[in-house]
């Protein structure tokens, strides 16, 4: 991804104030580069303070480079992905309805974007019994304190939020609700918050969307823009992948029914209901070939047309 002045070498900047060059400075000193939008170079302080005034329009934080997979193990032939640069002051509610759009999703299930704990080890058989058993007693939906927590942060959708009229269920969110990890609304927390410097950006982040299906999409920080009104896409593989179908394993045995020359009973009835009965089917179907097909430009116009 481009990288800031990456026209200029070190040497031939020049203070955002008074000019001097970098080749100029005394042996040792160098200029400082604006920690926001990296694009401005001073040669101190002084300078800095004495070019705020002009230079604040155009000192914006650069966007977030990320890339979304979607069940990176399990769904490979096409991967579906999505990359996505976004305003660093986007709010991570935006981020979800751009997301929505990428990925043709229908926004008929709750989501997070969550923030791994390194320290996470998934629960042995007995001990998931028992954590269940507990939950059940205290009857408010999520684990205990003393058990082991997958998420340090979680950021989720407002509480009011309703989605085709009906208001979103927070118990249908289990397991992924403990006392240790703290929530954020995404409607109140911005990209950089999570992606950058004094964020999360050394852990491994997750944008996760309808917890029955478990559509865990795998984020990973690409790298850094120059600052855009809007969130872009940028490039993209694989169609999109139905609401509703029975997680990675039903959108595999969707694509070999539409594969197959000769689909059997079940088949040819999996076809038809992904083609008159799912939310975000595809009409088409997805035979010759369209299980590859993405469509950059109309993601974008989409994005343009949502106001993203
Ligand atoms: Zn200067
Ligand atoms: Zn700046």
């Amino acid at each position: 991804m481009s990288t800031p002045n990456s026209s200029t070498t070190p040497s031939d900047r020049t203070c955002g104030h008074c000019g001097i060059s970098a080749s100029s400075l005394p042996e040792g000193s160098n200029l400082s580069q604006c920690s926001r939008c990296k694009s401005a170079f001073y040669c101190n302080r002084e300078c800095q303070s004495a070019a705020w005034a002009e230079d604040k329009p155009h000192c914006k934080r650069q966007n977030f480079v990320l890339k979304f997979h979607l069940c990176p193990q399990y769904i490979v032939n096409p991967p579906v992905i999505r990359t996505l640069s976004v305003p660093a002051t986007a709010t991570l509610e935006t981020l979800h309805k751009a997301l929505q759009i990428a990925f043709g999703w229908a926004g008929t299930h709750a989501y997070d974007f969550a923030v791994l704990d390194p320290a996470f080890e998934p629960p042995t058989a007995a001990e998931y019994m028992e954590q269940g058993m507990k939950m059940d007693m205290r009857g408010d939906g999520m684990l205990g304190f003393e058990d082991p927590r997958e998420y340090i942060v979680r950021v989720v959708h407002k509480p009011e939020e309703y989605v085709r009229g009906y208001k979103i269920d927070r118990m249908h969110e289990g397991r992924r609700r403990h006392p240790r990890t703290e929530e954020r609304r995404s409607d109140r927390t911005k990209v950089y918050e999570l992606w950058g410097e004094k964020g999360f950006a050394d852990k491994a982040i997750e944008y996760t969307y309808d917890f029955g299906d478990n559509w865990v999409h795998v984020v990973t920080l690409e790298g850094r823009a120059p600052p855009t009104e809007r969130i872009v896409c940028l490039s993209g593989t694989g169609h999109g992948v139905a609401e509703d179908i029975g997680s990675d394993q039903g959108w595999e045995n969707l694509k070999k029914a539409y594969r197959t020359a000769n689909p059997d009973k079940e088949q040819r009835f999996a076809r038809r209901m992904y083609e008159t009965k799912c939310i975000n089917g595809d009409k088409r179907g997805l035979g010759d070939g369209r299980e590859y097909e993405f469509k950059l430009e109309e993601v974008n116009a989409a994005l343009a047309r949502n106001g993203l």
